[in-house]
């Protein structure tokens, strides 16, 4: 069984970044948040930086019997404990949740962690605890080394003083086996310098940089400087600013440095800041720099409790924990205009919901939903799938209302994304580069839509949700490994929806990664099933393709002859009305010649329109793909739907164009290549 980091409090904002540097340090990593002061969406972005998913419990950690479940369900080698309220004017007004979280959480963490006999933890404390070090009449203490005397001046900073002493009387009752972790920050700031996850303060930030990034994308009117005369080279105090992502690497070196401990236990306070004191001033100046123009200030009265100077001495750390942090004010100043520049509101995009799916309350399967004007799209993690188009009042495609049923047998790919080769592949094999690649046969002789663990069987990472130009950019990934259904290399794959107010863009996105091999296979398409009746049935429907001619198949196998031909109940772009007597499950041809592995560059084609005498909806398929397969799901029977419930409509390569020696290029992803595609459902 693998061993886990549990970190409380990860969804925040310096736990976010820790749970990153975990990872890329080899960890495996659980996270328990109650999300009071963050959002899942944190738990989502960082899936996405280290391309997997990471377990996560919404549970808070003052309760007992949900948190053992958590060390019942994972073997927890160590934890690293955020989860606190942190705000210091709120703690002096309301001191009571401040206590009960942050202290009876943790005397409840400790309790479950000896239940279990897990024994190392790093503890989250702050430079709080030290209080005003100009207090002893001298600059003995500055810059402050751990040795400074505590005496924190509000309730925030006793409750960190409050669990320091617990945490020492936890390890005197049993030195030799607690391993403890004080960590005393200074002052984070900056953010992810990918830009995707950063501080998301909820209200009025409290501290300058939040602030003054408010400012800039002109969310608050200008920054209040608090006293310019103080003995500084600017006149304004002096702080220790540490970059997040070098506080989050102090972490792994803290619990490396307790699981190097061969024999006996530990309790030790470390101060993580960089030792470098700058000026309210120098911040200012830095941000400025970095978004490009001076922001508006102006500089008031002193603010009862600030202080001169308060920079760490870190040597301890630098000495004992072999960190150092590295990153300037500058770095941290450019990191934080990337995050605030690509989210204004920061986790929040006005019009975008979501919610658990499953009745297990999943966080990898979760469902999102995008309202923008008479559209409201809701996709799914499992599949990248889309669940819902709701169009003025239109539900128009199948879906089941909870995530469990899309894990039914019967389950007719509904909304799904299909991969990693959509459609069939003959007698489930295929050669390239001189081997041959066996797959599972699930269809007969051959592999249809993946194998047995295709795509839609997938938990997709993510999504990052955007909003650009009132428009929705959702974007999946899905992480496909080498050998899953014996398809070779490992796959990186990229699902984008963009949404507006009358149409939904797919655009699928797929590289080799890793070097495990130089080429591997690869179509993928969606799978909706439409339905414009507002009935049981697509009965009545009014289509028109707008190509004629389609790929041939055998009657028996329903493989492909190789040749292509006029379709004998399809003329393009007549009307068609679609009941009992039609039957269609062909796939029609867009362009004979294609070869491209990546068809983004080409004129997006309108390949397909329905209309319902009932509804007041037109829908129009178009794709830069050669081809599209157009069924009237005959086939359907699964609960709560019967035989003609949709039709489908799935642009995409040709059918086991593989064993096509004209075809095969457009299926072959070669390393170093990009595979692309799009398709646009239209709705007016
Ligand atoms: P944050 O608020 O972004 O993160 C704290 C996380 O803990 C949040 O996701 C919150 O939802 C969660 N949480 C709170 N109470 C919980 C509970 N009872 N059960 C489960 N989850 C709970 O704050 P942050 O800035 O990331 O701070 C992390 C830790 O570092 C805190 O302990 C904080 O006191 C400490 N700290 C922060 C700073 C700073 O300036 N940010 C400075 C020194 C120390």
């Amino acid at each position: 069984m693998s061993e886990y980091i549990l970190v409380t409090g990860g969804a925040g904002y310096i736990g976010s970044h820790t749970v990153i540097e975990l990872i890329n340090n080899g960890h495996k990593v659980v996270v328990v948040d109650n999300l009071v002061n963050s959002s899942y969406e944190a738990i989502a972005r960082v899936e996405f930086i280290v391309k997997q998913s990471i377990p996560f419990f919404n549970v808070d950690i003052r309760d007992y019997e949900k948190l053992s479940k958590v060390f019942k369900a994972y073997k927890i080698k160590g934890v690293i404990h955020f989860a606190a309220l942190k705000a210091v004017g709120e703690s002096t007004k309301i001191p009571l949740d401040y206590y009960d979280n942050n202290v009876t959480g943790t005397v409840n963490l400790l309790k479950v962690l000896k239940e279990n006999d897990v024994n190392s933890i790093v503890f989250s404390s702050s430079a709080t605890v030290y209080g005003d070090v100009t207090r002893f009449g001298d600059d003995r203490y500055i810059p402050i080394p751990e040795e400074c005397p505590m005496d924190p001046t509000n309730p925030y900073g006793n409750t960190k003083f409050v669990i320091e002493n617990i945490l020492k009387d936890v390890h005197s009752s049993e030195s030799e086996k607690w391993k403890v972790a004080v960590l005393r920050y200074f002052n984070p700031i900056g953010a992810h310098p990918s830009g995707l996850i950063g501080e998301d303060p909820s209200g009025i930030p409290n501290n300058l940089l939040p602030y003054l990034a408010q400012v800039a994308i002109g969310r608050r009117e200008k920054l209040s400087i608090f006293g310019s005369d103080y003995k500084s080279h600017d006149g304004t105090p002096i702080r220790d600013y540490i970059h997040v992502v070098d506080l989050a690497k102090g972490h792994i070196a803290a619990l490396d440095y307790l699981h190097k401990i061969n024999e006996g236990g530990l309790y030790r306070e470390w101060n993580l800041g960089t030792g470098k004191g700058s000026t309210v001033f120098d911040v200012y100046n830095a941000f400025s720099k970095a978004v490009g123009k001076k922001l508006p200030y102006e500089v008031v009265g002193r603010r009862a409790g600030d202080v001169l100077d308060l920079t760490a001495n870190p040597a301890r750390a630098n000495k004992e924990l072999g960190w150092k942090a590295e990153l300037g004010i500058e770095q941290a100043c450019e990191d934080l205009w990337k995050w605030t520049t690509a989210n204004p509101h920061g986790f929040n995009v006005e019009g975008y919901s979501s919610k658990t799916f499953e009745s297990d309350g999943n966080y990898g399967n979760r469902l999102q939903t995008f309202v923008n004007g008479e559209l409201s799209v809701s996709l799914a993690n499992r599949g990248a799938l889309i669940q819902d188009i709701n169009f003025d009042g239109d539900h128009i495609v199948n879906a089941y209302d909870n995530g469990d049923d899309y894990l039914l047998k019967s389950n007719p790919f509904f909304g799904t994304t299909v991969g990693r080769v959509a459609n069939r592949i003959a007698n489930a094999e295929f050669e390239l580069n001189g081997k041959t690649y066996h797959l599972p046969k699930n269809e007969n002789n051959n592999t249809l839509h993946g194998g047995l663990v295709g795509y839609d069987k997938e938990n997709f990472l993510g999504p990052i949700v955007k909003k650009e130009k009132d428009v929705f950019i959702v974007e999946y990934k899905l992480i496909d490994p080498d050998g899953k259904n014996n398809f070779p290399g490992d796959v990186e794959n990229i699902v984008r929806y963009y949404i507006d107010n009358k149409s939904i863009k797919i655009e699928y996105e797929a590289q080799l990664i890793n070097d495990k091999v130089d080429a591997t296979i690869i179509n993928i398409t969606n799978h909706s099933y439409f339905n414009l009746s507002g009935d049981a049935t697509t009965d009545d429907t009014v289509v028109k393709l707008s190509y004629d001619n389609y790929l041939e198949v055998d009657a028996k196998t329903l493989l492909p002859t190789g040749n292509v031909v006029k379709h004998d109940r399809v003329d393009a772009n007549k009307p068609i009305t679609l009941s009992e007597a039609t039957f269609y499950d062909y796939c029609f041809v867009i362009d004979n010649d294609a070869d491209a592995i990546d068809t983004r560059k080409f004129e997006l084609k309108k390949v397909f329109e329905a209309t319902h005498p009932r509804s007041h909806t037109k829908f129009v398929v178009s794709t830069t793909e050669p081809t599209y397969q157009f069924y009237t799901g005959v086939g359907v029977d699964t609960k709560g739907f019967v035989a003609r419930s949709g039709f489908c409509v799935e642009p995409g390569r040709f059918v086991d164009a593989i064993h096509n020696e004209k075809w095969a290029p457009q299926v072959i992803l070669k390393k170093g290549e990009v595979y692309g595609s799009i398709i646009q459902y239209d709705l007016s």
